[in-house]
């Protein structure tokens, strides 16, 4: 195995690659690490292999090589070149990158799929998670498939397919009153029962980061080699976006690429606390105080009790030189609408929002119609299936 432990993200102790959450010194995140030099050794034929999901690039991947891969096929999903959304914006280089088409139609299928794996590895009977909906779906699925109970704890007002999905893989699932950060609490407070492993998609569970990281290698196999100038993705408390840089980060410490793209974060205006430091100039995230409202609920994370999560975005985002944007309703059901109607693309809100993003991207002048820009659709529209839909008008 490549991968050689978990480092506190603040005070850089180091722990094995078992079960665990915070820095037991700091309280500080975790975080897997690699001997990237040894991985040189591999080479390129992880990238050329033909298996379709994210375990292709099992040696960047922290699960032991005896241990069982809980897969449905995740990963290996479409780079779409969107030139008619692309024109009406004034961009020549505008892509898609469709994680709707994941088994359970979100990108949470990357994260989860190691997680699982890593609770399976860890002796886990049963699987806990805090989700907006998506990642609790997801969870659901993959405990089926591994032969372990599952628990969930969404909001109320979580859209109802969603729910659906995870209780009809057998899930018990909880619906918790207030912001999502009362499900993150309820969760978190479950995870210490004996085997049971708590793979909420946020940085708490350090292992969900490594299959959120596996979209840039993909996404560098399909444009060739090349690195995109810009990725806009929606971010609640931003693991896909800071597995997504710490992929691309990777393929430059492997020797395959010297460029790194420049990341956007994507947030409603309802729901801010990343976009709002990133534009304050501040160093630290603050938990989100006011009321949320937004058909983006998918990214719809206060921080409230871990706004050191969103630091860790923030950073990520300023050291990749990108932005942090919002955008609010109007905006963001426009882009879905432009995407089912302009693309064939049939997007959730959530996921729609970073096209929106982009769109507010042009108008800050940093960008030249030439870049390439990738916008993540990181949820299907399926899930949600009457949201764009504008009867009256
Ligand atoms: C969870 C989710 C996000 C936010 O991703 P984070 O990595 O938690 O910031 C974005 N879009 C959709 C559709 C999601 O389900
Ligand atoms: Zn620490």
């Amino acid at each position: 195995m490549y991968a050689q432990g978990l480092i506190c993200r603040k005070c850089k102790k180091t722990y094995p690659l078992d079960n665990r959450y915070h820095c037991t010194e700091c309280k500080g995140l975790l975080e897997v690490f690699y001997d990237y030099n040894k991985i040189k050794q591999v080479g390129k034929s992880m990238f050329t292999r033909e298996l379709s999901s994210i375990w292709k690039y099992a040696e960047l991947l922290p699960l032991g090589k005896t241990s069982r891969v809980v897969s449905l096929g995740e990963g290996g999903t479409p780079l779409l070149r969107a030139d008619n959304t692309g024109r009406g914006l004034g961009l020549r280089n505008l892509f898609l990158k469709l994680e709707s088409h994941n088994p359970t139609g979100s990108f949470k299928d990357r994260p989860t799929s190691v997680a699982v794996s890593k609770a399976v590895e860890e002796g886990a009977e049963t699987i806990v998670i805090a989700s907006s909906g998506n990642a609790g779906a997801s969870a659901a699925a993959y405990a089926a498939r591994a032969g372990l109970r599952c628990v969930v704890y969404v909001p109320k007002n979580t859209p109802e397919n969603k729910i659906e999905q995870a209780l009809s893989h057998g899930a018990q699932v909880n619906e918790v009153s207030g912001p999502y950060s009362n499900s993150f609490r309820a969760a978190a407070e479950s995870s210490n029962m004996p085997c049971w492993v708590n793979v909420t998609s946020t940085f708490y569970n350090p292992y969900t980061v490594e299959g959120d990281k596996t979209v840039a290698y993909e996404i560098w196999e399909q444009m060739g080699g090349n690195v995109p100038d810009w990725i806009a993705i929606p971010i609640g408390a931003g693991p896909l976006l800071v597995g997504t840089y710490k992929g691309f980060t990777e393929l430059v410490a492997l020797g395959l690429v010297s460029k790194l793209p420049r990341m956007v974060g994507v947030q409603s205006e309802s729901c801010a606390p990343i976009a709002h430091a990133f534009n304050r100039g501040s160093k630290t995230v603050e938990a989100w105080p006011e009321k949320i409202d937004t058909v983006a609920s998918g990214i719809a994370d206060p921080l409230i009790g871990y706004p050191e999560d969103g630091t860790t975005t923030l950073n990520v985002i300023r050291k990749s030189a990108g932005l942090a944007i919002t955008v609010d309703d109007e905006e963001i059901l426009d882009a879905g609408r432009r995407l089912a109607k302009e693309e064939g693309v049939f997007a959730e809100p959530t996921a729609a929002s970073c096209l929106a993003g982009v769109k507010k991207l042009i108008d800050t002048d940093i960008v030249s119609p030439l870049d390439t820009i990738i916008a993540v659709i990181t949820g299907h529209g399926l899930k949600t299936p009457n949201s764009l839909l504008d009867r009256g008008k």
